[in-house]
This record gives structure tokens, C-alpha cells and sequence, in this order.
């Protein structure tokens, strides 16, 4: 089929979800078709064909997109039309795929849900009445739900890994630095990380060959060569030297749930039939995790969002009869209450007097938890957890206790401290029909490893 038709199908399957599913902020149809349209001449020209030539794909809507708003699910920022594209977007316009949109997020990115929105609630296809997890639920739910093939997310602190797990698809959250941050609206800078979303391990390894890779405009971009991903699948885990993994003892026990237990052990034995051998391995300063990262990213966030002060951006409040009190006014109706609570959050940590005891604090956990994984990463070669203490929660269950919202990611938040790739893959359903993700946990830049052994798993 043309890249024409393949767009106007996917058009058209959102057009038929997206009351139920709630998954776009912006379907970017005209442009979509005029792109495929384009991709069409190409191939017409007798221009090569690469595997995401004409391949409808969706993006989180943090990340800049000229012609089309970049909201960030916040009111402050309606109606900001980027005047530039960020890096990813355009690789992949390079490598023929048709951005079909802009996805729901959590405000900012911030949460576990995608019910921060300021704009509106997005299903888990599912079951309509749960959440697709956050902050990428919108990419999450729009691949679950066959509205496209592919998509884009952010993954700070497990935000492409939970909703993947949350929705039964695979996610991936590379290296630290593998994908390029530029146009990617900061939210906790020495965290973020752009990755693909995808049905299938092949279809996520396809997409981040295409935006993985240097880029002299994102001072932490890594200058590596980029493996061919998909190339290196094969079916099974046989190599020369025996695959090893290690199972992170202090991820089971306590608060998770009995069938998620069940169902990521009995993907640890699958694994180990398909021929890797198994040990557990203790990471011991995991659990320091969640607090050490709930200071570090609300204190970057507070940096970062300053920025947004009614004259730059988008949306202006009225009446401010003053300077000040038009920045006072444009933050207080133009933020909803999870950034304001980071921002008062960061704000607090990162203030004189405050700064030795809660900030530079965190950032010791931080190594010690890098520390843990290279102790971790000397004598195994991938490392297993459940992605996600539970399944998929009901709209409205967690919003009102921010503590139990953040616990969902307990078990993502080291892996972006340390700087390291994880990976959601589906693992089978609890008793509701809920999807429950297992999460394997790479070395630096070992992308490929991760994908080989997701891939020999699906
Ligand atoms: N839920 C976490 C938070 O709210 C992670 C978000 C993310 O990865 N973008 O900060």
C-alpha cells in the first residue's frame, strides 16, 4: 500500500477510537497526508525504501513540532506553536515515517497516570474505565489501540516503561544521551530520555535505530556508532558464552502485587528454558530510589519552568496590573496542581540553607545506586523486575494521594538515575485481563542486548 493510504487508514482509525480512547491532543491530518503524499514521490522517484518509509507514527506532545501546537498537556503553554522541530521528529520525517499527531501526556510529564492533563483523561484500551499509566499514556494507548503502528515518548523517571506495562506493549527508554533531548521540552533535564513504542520488540528497534545518534545540538549527546537493532534480533538466546540474568531481589516482597509476582517468575523461568542462566542479584540502595529522585527532578523541574512566565510562551494571564503580578497570575492559572507542587518542591530543596541537607543528599543516593548497577552489571549481563508494583488502576483511584501515585514507579526510577536502557515487554495478564509487564534493565549503551533478549521472550 502507498504511504498515502497507510495514513488515511490510521487517520481514520482515530478518527473511529479517539471518543473512547482520548489518545491525541492533535491529529495532524492534512499534514499527515501531505507528508505521505510526499513519501509517495519519492518512492515514485526511485528513492530507497527504508523500513519506516510511509510508516504512520504518533509523538508525545512535549516534543516540538513546527506547523502544529507543542502544549505539554498545560494550559501554559495552548496555542505555542514551536518555530522549530525537535531532532527526533525530523529524523524520522528523514526516515519516510508520517507523523499522524501529538499525544496526551501528564502535564509536563509529570505523573504516572496521564490524568494531569489540562486537557483530557485518556483510556486504557484495555478497560475505558483505567488509566494507560503516565506520563506517555497517550503514545501508550494509541499503539494498544491500534490507532498507529509506532510511537514516540519521554521516560524521566519510567514514564515510557510503566504506561508500555500499563497497556501490554513494548516501550524502551535508551541510554542516557543515545537519543537527541533537543526540542524535547525539558523537564528534568539529567533524566529525560526519549523511546519508542511499539507492538512488537522489531517495531521498537526499528524506530530507535531511526532517532538514536549524535547530534551536536544536545550538549549530552553521546558521539556512538548506532547498531543495526533489528538486524541483531534472532530468535533465541544461544551464543557463544551463556546468556546471564539477574533477578533484583529487592523488587519483589512487599507492595507488589501476588499476580504480577507470578506472572514476571514465570517469565524469569521462560527465560531460562530459552537458555540464559539465572541468579539473583541485590541492588540494596533501590529503594532510596523514589525519595532521591522526588528531590532531583522537582528541583531541575523548578529550573526548567521558570522559563514560563506569560512573555515567552503561549498563555498570558489578564489583568495583572504590573510586571510581577502578571508572572504571579499567568503561573497560578497557567499551571495545574502536580507542576505547582514540583516547582514548591524543587524550589524548597534547592534553596540556601536547604541545598547540603535534601539536594546534594540525593545526589549521593544517586551514585550509590550507579554503583549498585555497575556492581550489578560485573557479574550478570541484563537484569529483570517486574516493571510495575500492580496493573492498571482505576481513573481517579490514585489522584488524590500523590504518594501512591508516585509508588508506581518504584521500580522504573533507578534505571534513569544510573542513566541505563530499560524495557517493558508484556509478560501475560492478571485474573482481570490486564496486561503485566517485565522490565529488563540493559548496561550502558547495551540497547542491543536488551532487545535480543526481549525479542527470544515475545
Ligand atoms: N511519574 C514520574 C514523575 O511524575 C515519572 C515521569 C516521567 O518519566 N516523565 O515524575
Amino acid at each position: 500500500r502507498s504511504a498515502v493510504e497507510l495514513a488515511q487508514e490510521a487517520i481514520d482509525r482515530i478518527e473511529t477510537l479517539e471518543p473512547k480512547l482520548h489518545s491525541f491532543l492533535a491529529v495532524m491530518g492534512e499534514q499527515a497526508l501531505a507528508q505521505a503524499k510526499a513519501v509517495d514521490e519519492k518512492i515514485a522517484a526511485g528513492e530507497e525504501i527504508g523500513p519506516l518509509t510511509g510508516i504512520p507514527i504518533a509523538i508525545k506532545d512535549n516534543m516540538c513540532t513546527p506547523g502544529v501546537p507543542t502544549t505539554c498537556a498545560s494550559k501554559i503553554l495552548q496555542n505555542f506553536i514551536p518555530p522549530y522541530e525537535s531532532t527526533v521528529s525530523q529524523k524520522l520525517k528523514d526516515a519516510g515515517a508520517v507523523i499522524v499527531g501529538k499525544t496526551n501526556l501528564d502535564e509536563f510529564a509529570m505523573g504516572s497516570s496521564t490524568e494531569s492533563s489540562a486537557y483530557q483523561l485518556t483510556a486504557n484500551p484495555w478497560d475505558l474505565s483505567r488509566v494507560p499509566g503516565g506520563s506517555s499514556g497517550g503514545s501508550a494507548a494509541a499503539v494498544a489501540g491500534s490507532e498507529c503502528p509506532v510511537s514516540l515518548g519521554s521516560d524521566t523517571g519510567g514514564s515510557i516503561r510503566l504506561p508500555a506495562s500499563f497497556c501490554g506493549i513494548v516501550g524502551l527508554k535508551p541510554t542516557y544521551g543515545l537519543v537527541s533531548r533537543y526540542g524535547l521540552v525539558a523537564y528534568a533535564s539529567s533524566l529525560d530520555q526519549i523511546g519508542p513504542f511499539g507492538r512488537t520488540v522489531e517495531d521498537a528497534a526499528i524506530v530507535l535505530e531511526a532517532i538514536a545518534g549524535y547530534d551536536p545540538k544536545d550538549s549530552t549527546s553521546l558521539n556512538v556508532k548506532i547498531p543495526h537493532y533489528a538486524d541483531l534480533l534472532k530468535p533465541n538466546l544461544k551464543s557463544k558464552g551463556r546468556l546471564r540474568i539477574g533477578i533484583i531481589t529487592e523488587t519483589f516482597g512487599t507492595g507488589l502485587d501476588p499476580e504480577v509476582d507470578e506472572a514476571v517468575k514465570k517469565a524469569i523461568s521462560h527465560l531460562q528454558d530459552l537458555g540464559a542462566e539465572i541468579q539473583t542479584i541485590s541492588c540494596p540502595n533501590f529503594r532510596y530510589g523514589l525519595p532521591a529522585y522526588y528531590i532531583i527532578a522537582p528541583s531541575e523541574a523548578s529550573a526548567n519552568l521558570a522559563r514560563y512566565d506569560g512573555v515567552k510562551y503561549g498563555f498570558r494571564a489578564e489583568q495583572g496590573d504590573n510586571l510581577l503580578s502578571m508572572y504571579e497570575k499567568t503561573r497560578a492559572q497557567g499551571f495545574g496542581p502536580e507542576v505547582k507542587r514540583r516547582i514548591m518542591i524543587g524550589t524548597y530543596a534547592l534553596s540556601a540553607g536547604y541545598y547540603d541537607a535534601y539536594y546534594l543528599k540525593a545526589q549521593k543516593v544517586r551514585t550509590l545506586i550507579k554503583q549498585d548497577f555497575e556492581k550489578a552489571f560485573a557479574s550478570v549481563d541484563i537484569l529483570v523486575s517486574p516493571t510495575a508494583p500492580t496493573t492498571a488502576f482505576k481513573a481517579g483511584e490514585k489522584t488524590k494521594d500523590p504518594i501512591s501515585m508516585y509508588l508506581s514507579d518504584l521500580m522504573t526510577i533507578p534505571v534513569n538515575l544510573a542513566g541505563l536502557p530499560g524495557l517493558s515487554i508484556p509478560c501475560g495478564f492478571d485474573r482481570q485481563g490486564l496486561p503485566i509487564g517485565l522490565q529488563l534493565i540493559g548496561d550502558v549503551l547495551r540497547e542491543d542486548v536488551l532487545l535480543q533478549v526481549a525479542h527470544a521472550y515475545e
